[in-house]
């Protein structure tokens, strides 16, 4: 079965039982958002509870506080009310693996996909790539602790971000599936 076909079996079977789902009211009824990285490791939905309808999840690569981000985080609360935000990045994260000046290299190189070895990421394809990653700000992580406090605090102090919503910083350790405290994140992310 080819991928396109898995996923259709499986939405099939999904729609069968989706019962009184289909009730559900369009602001998430726990209100509250989390913004965490697109990692195919980790599931927001179980590792913190959730079910449809429940919670805004936003994701991207690493989790960051991208403009885009902030973007959907602030539709979240100003048009449909959640009141509490998490930053979940995690243990062994893919974005801490590279710079920007490597993905760069990388992306001019060629647009096949990069091999990980153990000196990080190296191109092994035909090329031509593109210049246009010159342009991509990656967002990459260098010390793990210290992005979900820099993201943290740049949410916290964006002007559209109203100073009572609470935001939390967890690093989720991907051996052990627990959101850990990360040291300075409370203090940053505190309503104010
Ligand atoms: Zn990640």
């Amino acid at each position: 079965m080819s991928i396109r076909d898995e996923v259709l079996a499986a939405n099939d079977s999904y729609a069968a039982s989706f019962g009184d789902k289909s009730q559900l009211a369009l602001p998430p009824a726990r209100g509250f958002a989390i913004l965490t990285c697109m990692d195919a490791r980790l599931d927001p939905a179980r590792y913190a509870g959730l079910a449809e309808g429940d919670a805004h999840v936003i994701r991207n690569a690493g989790g960051r506080a991208s403009d885009d981000a902030i973007r959907s985080l602030v539709i979240s609360y100003k048009l449909l009310g959640t009141a509490e935000w998490f930053v979940v990045h995690h243990t062994d994260c893919g974005m801490e693996f590279f710079t920007d000046e490597v993905m760069r290299g990388l992306l001019a190189s060629s647009l096949d996909t990069a091999v990980l070895g153990p000196d990080g990421f190296s191109d092994v394809g035909a090329g031509p790539g593109s210049a246009e990653a010159d342009f991509i700000d990656w967002l990459t992580i260098r010390d793990a602790e210290q992005a979900v406090v820099d993201d943290v605090a740049r949410i916290r102090r964006h002007p559209l971000v109203p100073g009572r919503i609470p935001i939390h910083g967890y690093l989720y350790d991907v051996r052990t599936g627990r959101l850990v405290d990360v040291p300075g994140a409370a203090e940053a992310g505190r309503a104010r």
